[in-house]
């Protein structure tokens, strides 16, 4: 049965694994994807406006060709025949026609012929002459020349694709200079060869490339994007192993970065710090409770016991068992009732956000009470250099709770002399109380102890007193949650003064009035 349990968490565990392995791929795919579309992106924009700029080199060639043609044929008066073009195009070309030599002294007229016999010579264009009837009459094309089309306007321009690649096709109607009468046609068709293999060329090399970086961006976001998801799966892995075992001392490695990463592992540790200082206090908490309510529960136990036996036949047996439980079950009462306090005065923030007091009433009030439940100590109250209207950020209950612990320990631990001075002073920034006994005292090395939960000095003579040692820690958890502080100065024999503090309520009105 457990060896199938066990089975089954493993199972689930390498699910859990399969998942959190699969973050990682998302992540990566997500990138590669990203990049491949941003590359794509780039690179057809790139390429667009590269064939762009190259078409419009072609396109402005042709045009010059199709113009250097036509302002030379334009000179025909006639309908357009091989033997009136001919000429036109090259004096050499009409010498080897009428099989003449082939030098011509005019050097104008070389230059010009000259560009229109490289024209012809280029492989790339191919210029077809037609007469107005769409009849061949000059080609220097070495395929098949297409019928002429019907033109729509004096000049067209093409671009076509074909299997090859692009070509470009310009088409213009020629009309005699003399009499404005269509005399034929050009048609200049540029293969765009080299355009061709430039754009393909650039075209392989930018897949070769794009894929390259493809292929380096994908490790690189693949290595980053591991180095993440390592401190994250190492927080998931602790967090297993606590919840098997809360009280594991293990912790995250401290990480070297400085970043969110960084602070999350760091925050993790201090969480895990906190929860088991929690767990901690917990379990001290129960463990100290169970022991102060033993005490009167067995107390409680052995009159009864004793009453159950022989005692209850007894009348004088019985009423001292009777008051003895009966103390004792008030002290449970007691207790109980000061753990609830401490427990509240544990979430002051949340429950009191924004309640004020006025100290001097509060002080007032509390000092008339006490003096009036022990009228055998004297009770100084000193408000000299306590401005009027001072008030703090806190519930009035809680700022009396506090003074009444205080002043009930100064008058619980009194022992001849029974004065007790209480202080109250406004200083810049604070508002300063002080209860001044001159009682047993304190030992230093007690001094900080007394604060802590349940702790007494004396455990049997404070019991008798009433004590639970709870006293002081509600008092300090008070003060804290107000922003507070709490201290004692004592000596052993002479007496202690206990002092709270707590920052003044910033109103600038309140504060002018009582000046
Ligand atoms: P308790 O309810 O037992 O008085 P406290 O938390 O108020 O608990 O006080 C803790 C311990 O500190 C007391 O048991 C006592 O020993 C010591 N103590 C507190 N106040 C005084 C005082 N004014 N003079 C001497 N000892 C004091």
């Amino acid at each position: 049965m457990k060896m199938m349990t066990n089975a089954k968490k493993t199972n689930k565990q390498k699910e859990e694994t399969k998942k959190r392995s699969s973050i990682t791929a998302k992540w990566v795919s997500v990138m590669a994807a990203t990049i491949t579309v941003s590359f794509v992106i780039f690179s057809v924009g790139i390429y667009l406006l590269l064939r762009q700029q190259l078409i419009a080199q072609n396109e402005q060639m042709s045009n010059e060709i199709v113009s250097t043609f036509q302002k030379r044929l334009e000179e025909i008066p006639t309908n357009f025949r091989t033997s009136n073009v001919v000429p036109k195009l090259s004096p050499n070309t009409r010498k080897i026609l009428a099989g003449e030599g082939s030098l011509n002294t005019n050097d104008e007229v070389n230059i010009f012929n000259d560009s229109i016999l490289a024209t012809l010579s280029n492989k790339e264009t191919t210029v077809t002459l037609y007469n107005p009837q769409k009849e061949v009459v000059f080609t220097n094309s070495k395929t098949t020349v297409p019928k002429l089309k019907t033109l729509k306007s004096a000049h067209v321009q093409n671009l076509v694709h074909t299997g090859h690649g692009l070509e470009l096709d310009v088409y213009q109607k020629v009309y005699s200079r003399d009499n404005k009468r269509l005399v034929g046609y050009i048609a200049v068709k540029n293969t765009m060869v080299q355009t061709n293999h430039v754009l393909k060329t650039i075209r392989v090399s930018m897949i070769i490339f794009s894929l390259i970086v493809i292929v380096i961006f994908m490790g690189l976001t693949f290595v980053v994007i591991s180095s993440w998801a390592k401190p994250v799966k190492r927080i998931s892995e602790l967090a297993r192993k606590i919840d098997k075992d809360p009280n594991s001392e293990e912790r995250l490695p401290k990480l070297k970065r400085t970043d969110e990463l960084g602070e999350l592992t760091d925050s993790f540790n201090e969480m895990l710090d906190r929860m088991q200082a929690y767990i901690r206090q917990q379990k001290q908490f129960v463990g100290d409770v169970s022991h102060e309510l033993r005490t009167p529960v067995a107390v409680i136990q052995g009159h009864m016991n004793m009453l159950n036996r022989w005692g209850k036949d007894d009348p004088k047996i019985l009423q001292e068992s009777i008051d003895a439980s009966l103390q004792e079950a008030n002290r449970m009462n007691h207790l109980i009732q000061e753990m609830l306090d401490l427990t509240r005065a544990e979430q002051i923030d949340v429950q009191f956000p924004n309640e004020v007091s006025d100290v001097n009433s509060v002080l007032e009030r509390t000092v008339n009470n006490l003096r009036m439940i022990h009228p055998d100590f004297k009770i100084i109250y000193d408000d000299a250099d306590l401005k009027s209207n001072t008030k703090i950020k806190m519930y009035q209950n809680h700022l009396e709770q506090v003074l009444i612990i205080l002043m009930d320990n100064a008058i619980k631990y009194s022992q001849d002399r029974k004065e007790i001075i209480v202080d109250a002073s406004t200083e810049r920034e604070t508002v300063e109380i002080s209860v001044q006994d001159f009682g047993e005292g304190i030992a230093l090395e007690e001094q900080q102890m007394i604060f802590n939960r349940f702790y007494r000095v004396d455990k049997a003579r404070t019991r008798e007193k009433g004590g639970n040692g709870l006293g002081l820690s509600i008092a300090q958890k008070l003060v804290e949650g107000y922003h507070g502080k709490i201290s004692v100065t004592s000596q052993l024999g002479s007496g202690s003064i206990f002092k709270i503090e707590f920052p003044l309520l910033k109103s600038g009105s309140e504060d002018e009035k009582s000046e």
